[in-house]
């Protein structure tokens, strides 16, 4: 599970967010949902560690790590543009994070190659990024991420540079992944309709606060108060 209790970040005198408290139980598909700005991108790289916090901590199966490493916290992340590495191709960017772990280059490449085959790129391995479509880079970025086996995945926005088509049938198959893989997962997103469909739990949130947590039916029934109900009312 993840545990995460009064979490607060500044960047100078602006406050992003405080007092944030959650958990998230093993195996759950939480969506991070509010409007540009509200603080989403900002939580899940603290998550990551790719940002410090200011006050407040994260916890991960019983382990603090608040001030863990980025490399050492065993999250997975992908981000709405594409970070691969140009000059590598995919079975190269997908295995680039055992390399990192040690493992042998024949071991690394046999478990990226499981990991293509899982997102659906098999005959791809010797592509480079240029040569893909955007929704085939974005499943390279999310083969990436799981080939570590994380505790969690953190998702930022990972479908929003794709139209809809795409955007549609590569969601499903986040969730097929997800829930075959049974991972912990944050997915993020300002669109209403997208964390209905995909999410356990729904975080609304809102100027740096979670308004609202729930079960997708409960916050589009009982909406807490009117920013929640005005924001998912645009759901149809
Ligand atoms: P979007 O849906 O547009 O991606 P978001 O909810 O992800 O928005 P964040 O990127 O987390 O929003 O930004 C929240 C606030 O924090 C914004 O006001 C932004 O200007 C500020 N912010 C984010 N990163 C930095 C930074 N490195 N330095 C200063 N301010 C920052
Ligand atoms: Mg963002």
């Amino acid at each position: 599970y993840v545990k995460v209790s009064q979490l607060a970040k500044r960047f100078g005198d602006v406050t992003v967010f405080e007092e944030i408290d959650f958990t998230i139980e093993k195996g759950e598909f939480i969506t991070l949902l509010g409007p540009s700005g509200c603080g989403k991108s900002t939580l899940l790289r603290s998550l990551a560690g790719l940002n410090q916090v200011d006050a407040g901590e994260i916890w991960v199966d019983q382990e603090n790590i608040t001030k863990t490493a980025p490399q050492s916290r065993e999250i997975g992340m992908v981000f709405q543009s594409y970070a691969l590495f140009p000059n590598m191709t995919v079975l190269d960017n997908v295995a680039f994070g055992l390399k990192m772990k040690g493992i042998n280059k024949t071991e690394a490449r046999a478990e990226a190659k499981r990991m293509i085959d899982l997102v659906e790129l098999d005959g791809k391995e010797q592509f480079y990024p240029r040569e893909l479509s955007g929704g085939q880079r974005q499943r390279v970025a999310l083969a990436r991420a799981l080939v570590v086996k994380p505790r969690i995945l953190l998702l930022d926005e990972p479908l929003s540079a794709l139209d809809a088509k795409i955007r549609k049938s590569l969601r499903q198959q986040i969730l097929t992944i997800q829930r075959e893989l049974n991972l912990t997962t944050v997915f993020v997103t300002h669109d209403q309709e997208e964390a209905m469909l995909l999410s356990d739990r729904i975080f609304l949130m809102n100027q740096g606060a979670i308004v609202q947590q729930g079960k997708p039916e409960d916050i589009y029934t009982k909406p807490a108060n009117e920013f929640v109900a005005s924001f998912m009312g645009h759901y149809n």
